[in-house]
């Protein structure tokens, strides 16, 4: 089989959209992935509702407004 030039066209233009689309679809699972890592840092004060980043593991945070103690489960149910 002869390979002709209409053949290697089409081959390469479908090729180059499947790479696309393939490394679209990486793209967004890496940007989802890293947007609710970052969520889980996130915090707002049940006190004063100050916004804040805590990157501890622990599962009580300190706000540093006014250091009430945050828990790092109650706050997921309103993100
Ligand atoms: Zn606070």
């Amino acid at each position: 089989m002869e390979l002709t030039l209409t053949d290697f066209v089409l081959f390469v233009v479908f090729g180059s959209c499947f790479l696309v689309l393939i490394l679209t679809a990486v793209s967004r699972t890496l940007h989802a992935r890293s947007e609710a890592r970052s969520l889980a840092d996130r915090f707002i004060c049940r006190l004063c509702l100050h916004a804040y980043e805590d990157h501890s593991h622990g599962k009580i945070t300190r706000c540093p407004q006014c250091g009430a103690a945050n828990e790092r489960d109650r706050n997921r149910r309103f993100c």
